[in-house]
This record gives C-alpha cells, sequence and structure tokens, in this order.
C-alpha cells in the first residue's frame, strides 16, 4: 500500500525524510503537496516529492497535517527544483523553499472603508480617545479608496483600538481582501495602464530576423536556447514582448527574467503596456503577496510572470517561453544556499519542457559565447543601434605617454581634464566611472603596465603590506616584490591609487562653477538615495557624476556625452580568472552610457596597458576576439567553459581553526579526487576577513561535473575539523573574492 511520503523539509541535508501518511489523509496527499510534520522535538513544514510503499526506516512518524492555503508545486518545477539541488548539492528542501513562499495561513489583508453613505463624513468623534478617532477618520477623508488598516495604524500612530471602536460605531467597517494585484510597490499597475498598445516603430531587419527564429521555435514546441547579443541600444527588449506576444496569444505562459536592479516601475510599465496583466515577482515582495501571485499564475489567471532570480521558478501553467534579460548579470547567481545560476536553471527548465529560452545581453559571457560557437545555442546578432543612433568613438588615453600628471590625484590626465572642459562648455554631460572596489591590491607597475602574474593560475598576484610579498589567491603561491619593475626599472611598484572620493575633491577644485556628484557604495546607502543622485543627474541639476561600478549599469542619462574611464586597467588586476572578461564587459557597458540622446558621445579610457586584448576588445566591441585570445588561455588552465570549477570557502573567528579545517579537509579531497579532481589551495581568500571571519578557500578543477559533485560533497559531509569553521560549497562559482 502506498502510504508513505518522502517530504522535503527546509535543512541543507539533500535527502527526504520518510513519514506515514494518516489513513484519512490519503486521497489528499500527492507530490508537491505542502505538510506539517513532526521534526526533532519540533514541527516543520515540508513537501512531499514522491509517495511509495517503503521505507528503509522500520518506525515512521506520522504527517501531522496537510498545510491549508499552502502552495502546491507542480510536477514540473518538482523535476526542475530536484535538479537544482543535485546539480549545485544543496538539500532538496532548501531549493523548495528559494521557490515558493512560505506557506501563509492568513493571506488575506485587512482593510478599513467607509461604510456605504457616511463616505467623506466629518471628523466629529467626542469623548474618551475622541482625537485618535478623529485622526482616522481625517486620514480616510484624503483616501476615498480601501487602506490597510495597518498602514492606517502606521501613518496615524495610533493602535488598532480607535479604528475598532470606530467601526463598532458603525462610522467605518474593517474587511478583509487579497492585497492589490499587482507586485509594484504602492501602486496598481491595473488600473493605470492601457495594454495592448500598439509598437512604438515597426522593428528593423535584424530585429524581425530574431523575433521570426524564436516564433518559429515556440510553435514548434522545442527547445532551443537563443543567445541575444546586442549592442546597447539595439532593441533587444522589442524582440522579447514581440516573442512573447506571440506565445501568449497561443495561450502559452511567458516567464521574464531581469536582474533585481533592472526591475524598475518603468520596465514593467514596458512590458505591461503591450503585454497586459503582469505578475511581478522579487526579493521584496512580502511573501504574502508573493503567495497571492504565485496563486494567479498557478490557476493560470495570468500568463505571465516577471521577476529576478529566484522568479526563475515562478509557477507559470503552460509555460512557452523564457526570456533573461541582461544573462551577463553576476546577480543571476544566488550567494547563498542554494547556489544555483537562475540563467542555467532556466535554459534546463527550457530543456525540460521543450520550449525555447532567449538569452539577452550586450555582453554575453565567455561561456555563453562559447555556448553559442559550438553550437549549444543559437546566436541571434543585433549589430545596429535602433534608428541607426551611432555608437560613441572611443579615444584611448595612454597614461605612459604622459610626463607628471592633469592634477594633484594622479588620476586625471591633461587629455581627459580637456575633454571634460570642452563638455562643460557646451553645456553637456559628464560621467566618470572609477572601478575601485577598495581593492586595489595588486601589484602593477604604474610606469609601463607590467603585472605580476601567478605562473600556474595566470592570476594577478595580491600584495599583503603586512608581510611584503605578493601571493596567489588560487594555489597559495608567494613571492617577494622587487624593488625595481622587471620590465621598465622604475621604482614606484608597491603605491596604491586612490579610490572616487579623492577623484570628486579634484574635479570640484578644478571645476569650482558646476556641481560635482558620487555614486558609489559610500554614498549609496539604499535604492532610494541612488534614484535621487541619479535623477538630480538626469535633470541637469549635476555636470558631473563620478562613480564605481554602479553607474554602468543600464542607466540611461540622455544629456551625457562624454564619458570617462580612470583605469581602464583596475578590474584586470583583480585575483579572478575572469578579470579580463568582466574588464571588457564592463568597459562595453560604459561605453554604451555615452550618446544615448540626440548628441553623438565620446568614450575616454585612461589605461597604462593599451594593448591588453581585453581593453583592445572593448574598444572595438568585439567578443567574439576577446572569447579567442580566452579561449587559449583557459583551454589550457582548465578554467570555464572549458572545465568545471567548484570552490569551498572556510570562514571560521579563529584564523588557526579556519585554516587547519581547510587543510584537513583539503587532504581528503585530494584522495577521493584522485587525478579526477585537481585540488587547489587552500590559500586566504582574496578577501581574507569577512565580518570578523577569516577566510580560506580551496578550488576544485575537473573535466567531469559528476567527480566534482562526488568530490565537493565531502565539504558537507565530513565532519570538519574544527565545528566553529562554516564550510560553503559552490558549485560553478561566480563570486572568487
Ligand atoms: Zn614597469
Ligand atoms: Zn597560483
Amino acid at each position: 500500500m502506498k502510504n508513505i511520503a518522502r517530504v522535503a523539509i527546509p535543512v541543507p541535508i539533500h535527502e527526504a525524510f520518510d513519514y506515514r501518511i494518516p489513513d484519512e489523509m490519503l486521497g489528499q496527499i500527492v507530490p508537491g503537496t505542502p505538510v506539517l510534520v513532526p521534526f526533532g522535538p519540533s514541527r516543520r513544514y515540508g513537501w512531499v516529492i514522491e509517495i511509495t510503499d517503503h521505507s528503509v526506516h522500520p518506525k515512521l512518524r506520522k504527517i501531522h497535517s496537510v498545510v491549508e492555503d499552502g502552495a502546491t508545486l507542480s510536477e514540473e518545477l518538482l523535476t526542475l527544483l530536484d535538479w537544482t539541488a543535485n546539480y549545485y548539492v544543496c538539500g532538496i528542501g532548501e531549493a523548495i523553499e528559494t521557490a515558493l513562499p512560505k506557506p501563509v495561513r492568513e493571506r488575506k489583508v485587512r482593510q478599513v472603508r467607509w461604510v456605504r453613505g457616511l463616505e467623506g463624513a466629518l471628523p466629529d468623534e467626542k469623548g474618551g480617545g475622541a482625537d485618535a478617532r478623529n485622526r482616522v477618520l481625517e486620514f480616510l477623508q484624503q483616501h476615498p479608496k480601501p487602506v490597510p488598516l495597518r498602514r492606517l495604524v502606521e501613518d496615524c500612530g495610533i493602535s488598532d483600538s480607535p479604528i475598532k471602536t470606530l467601526a463598532k460605531k458603525g462610522r467605518i467597517e474593517i474587511f478583509e481582501s487579497l492585497p492589490p494585484e499587482f507586485g509594484v510597490p504602492g501602486e496598481s499597475l491595473a488600473d493605470s495602464i492601457p495594454w495592448d498598445q500598439p509598437a512604438p516603430f515597426e522593428p528593423n531587419d535584424e530585429q524581425q530576423t530574431a523575433i521570426a527564429r524564436i516564433r518559429e521555435q515556440i510553435f514548434l514546441e522545442k527547445y532551443q536556447t537563443f543567445l541575444l547579443h546586442g549592442v546597447t541600444g539595439s532593441g533587444k527588449t522589442e524582440v522579447y514582448i514581440r516573442a512573447a506576444q506571440t506565445a501568449l496569444a497561443a495561450g502559452k505562459g511567458v516567464l521574464v527574467l531581469l536582474p533585481e536592479i533592472a526591475l524598475t516601475p518603468q520596465a514593467i510599465e514596458r512590458f505591461t503596456e503591450r503585454l497586459g496583466p503582469v505578475a511581478v515577482l522579487h526579493s521584496m515582495l512580502p511573501d504574502t503577496e508573493r503567495a497571492v501571485h504565485h496563486e494567479r499564475l498557478r490557476k493560470g489567471e495570468v500568463k505571465l510572470a516577471m521577476g529576478a532570480r529566484s522568479a526563475v521558478f515562478a509557477p507559470v501553467t503552460d509555460l512557452g517561453l523564457i526570456v533573461v534579460d541582461e544573462c551577463h548579470e553576476s546577480s543571476y547567481k544566488q550567494e547563498n544556499s542554494p547556489r544555483y545560476h537562475a540563467r542555467d536553471v532556466a535554459v534546463m527548465r527550457a530543456h525540460q519542457l521543450g520550449i525555447p529560452c532567449v538569452l539577452g545581453s550586450a555582453t554575453p559571457s565567455m561561456e555563453s559565447l562559447e555556448n553559442a560557437r559550438q553550437g549549444r545555442y543559437e546566436k541571434l546578432n543585433l549589430e545596429n543601434r535602433v534608428s541607426n543612433r551611432d555608437m560613441a568613438t572611443i579615444e584611448i588615453i595612454d597614461r605612459r605617454k604622459e610626463k607628471g600628471t592633469g592634477d594633484s590625484s594622479g588620476l586625471l590626465s591633461r587629455r581627459l581634464i580637456d575633454l571634460i572642459r570642452q563638455t562643460l562648455d557646451r553645456e553637456e554631460q559628464v560621467l566618470l566611472f572609477l572601478n575601485r572596489r577598495g581593492f586595489a591590491r595588486d601589484v602593477h607597475c604604474r610606469q609601463c603596465g607590467y603585472s605580476f602574474r601567478c605562473n600556474s593560475c595566470d592570476i594577478p598576484l595580491t600584495y599583503h603590506k603586512h608581510r611584503d610579498i605578493a601571493q596567489c589567491h588560487y594555489c597559495a603561491e608567494q613571492r617577494g616584490i622587487p624593488d625595481r619593475c622587471p620590465q621598465c626599472q622604475f621604482t614606484g611598484l608597491r603605491q596604491r591609487s586612490p579610490g572616487t572620493e579623492r577623484v570628486e575633491e579634484t574635479l570640484v577644485s578644478l571645476f569650482p562653477e558646476v556641481r560635482v556628484d558620487r555614486l558609489d557604495r559610500d554614498t549609496v546607502t539604499s535604492g532610494r538615495r541612488m534614484e535621487q543622485i541619479l535623477q538630480k543627474f538626469r535633470d541637469g541639476e549635476t555636470q558631473i557624476l563620478v562613480g564605481t561600478q554602479m553607474v554602468a549599469k543600464g542607466h540611461d542619462i540622455p544629456g551625457v556625452t562624454l564619458v570617462g574611464v580612470l583605469d581602464a586597467d583596475v578590474a584586470l588586476g583583480l585575483p579572478d580568472f575572469r578579470s579580463a572578461e568582466k574588464t571588457a564587459q564592463l568597459l562595453c557597458q560604459v561605453a554604451g552610457r555615452a550618446g544615448r540622446g540626440d548628441a553623438p558621445g565620446r568614450v575616454a579610457l585612461q589605461t597604462r596597458q593599451p594593448e591588453h586584448y581585453a581593453i583592445e576588445c572593448a574598444v572595438r566591441q568585439d567578443l567574439d576576439e576577446l572569447l579567442e585570445h580566452e579561449n587559449s588561455v583557459r583551454q589550457m588552465l582548465h578554467y570555464p567553459p572549458h572545465g568545471f570549477l567548484a570552490r569551498i570557502v572556510f570562514e571560521d573567528e579563529d584564523e588557526k581553526r579556519t585554516l587547519e579545517t581547510a587543510e584537513a579537509l583539503t587532504s581528503k579531497l585530494k584522495v577521493e579526487g584522485e587525478n579526477r579532481v585537481q585540488v587547489l589551495g587552500p590559500a586566504p581568500a582574496p578577501l581574507e576577513k569577512l565580518r570578523g571571519r577569516f577566510r580560506h578557500h580551496v578550488l576544485l578543477k575537473s573535466n567531469s561535473r559528476e567527480s566534482l559533485r562526488i568530490v565537493g560533497r565531502l565539504a558537507q559531509t565530513e565532519k570538519p575539523r574544527w565545528s566553529s569553521t562554516r564550510i560553503t560549497l559552490d558549485i560553478d562559482p561566480q563570486n572568487l573574492l
């Protein structure tokens, strides 16, 4: 008799747990049903993933109850989540928890409105507590639509008792209803936007070709991943929208993923105007609201879902198309367990369902480009900007050729200062970009650009001041720093460079008559603050904006005609095998910021390594050539996409314990890995101390995914040398710091 349920519980153990199904629940429980089960001394939520008639455990506890109103998982999602847990080596329950809002009993929200006939009645309460009651009535006078009770309490600064009193007196009523339909905070888009709007313009030939290919695949109902490679401003969104229209018209569901930072009301509006109702899922959404969106999708009431990373698991019914915009963005990779990459999960989901998946980017990752080169993805190119607007002209400023510097910080060349002045004279705006994450610790020659790299890993060595040595953060190799540059004999090797704050100061003294602002992690404490700084820039209140990589991300500011990249070499110095790729991507993205208005744009790149292929490829916006260079290095050293990588991080407040745990485990990993998995380290992680914990890491390289997973799993199953040491395993790591 099939009365045993395998239940996935959100704990970091891959296996599910067996429970007996009580007779009265037999018909009620199917795979995907959320249940409450006894777990140790307490009760936990879990999801039934399988129903079976046998268990290796002789004595089973019983399922306590089915979670009423809990989110049920479809078979399709269960398969996908099982794959995710397997691939990323995490608990199946953890994976499900990421995909679903927590089961909530109380999904409805208490709201307050006038009793019919008394709308807008005067606040004229008397007696004890009249003050608070009048405040409530005043507030409601100004807000004719129902107001959530919680908001009323907060905005009026009262308890809920005056509201209840008013309700008892029959002046207002409290009722329950579902929260507003759309996920955009504070605004219900359903009422405000007429959808089914005509397209603003006809797609150009390239766009039409791309649309036609994707449409064909939608109708064929066959798996195919497309890599939509389009320069900034080439109209990728129009391709997504038209492909989505096709799928929706055929009665299918559509899933669109955007990086969190791009999920702005404007972006959502662009889709809803043309495609109709959408369920928006992002991390800021409370569980209750997420639950409502999930239910609408599950019932098929809404067929289009948009969201950030975790929306890749959205329960869209009859899914017919998945779009991943800005697919190169590192925010698609989750940095805590389960450490999944939403782009890769999206491709897997499309594969399982037999539907097309569109990955769009102006700067695809080397992995995506290599997949396209090998024919696993089909490449669709958009090489022309919409309305044939010219790309910005890129000028290289070779810092080695300049005697002395243009300013006291040493970051602005005379040429760049001239360009800034000319731009300001034309009353246009300047965006300056300094990719400095407080991490400029690589050793390179400031005169000739020579960079110290590890012989076996080909990543830049990091300088350690207290020991006066340079170390590789992959294999731990150490080297002394000579007094003179081996290439040009320059003697200033150990100097560090100043950051954004210093540049801002310098600009203020150089151009006292204009307004300079700064956008980096120090000035941006919240999303709202960032929007304020950008809005001032957009309004022309600020003439020069200096910022870190934050300014590179898709912000459209029409008045900007000069983009200056102060130090194009910084990202090249990061101890990361992707440093050249990331440099080229960033420079391409930054260059895309210039000249999106009517005036033509100019980009000035200051560099000491103008002949470095990453810089040359960025100038030509030629990522295929970059791929060729990268392939030659990565093939030799077995870095992705020519080998699989995993990373294990060890963290402890005690430095000695961190290293001891790391060393003990590493020797076991080396035995287990034999010659199938190369184990590098332990080495200090580039970020050696984070939030009071010392960090070491180990890298695993292999040509076999399965071997890598088997060895990696030891990090979770082996008892650590010190129990205080936190050990985390990351498959396909993006962040190596
Ligand atoms: Zn030198
Ligand atoms: Zn090394």
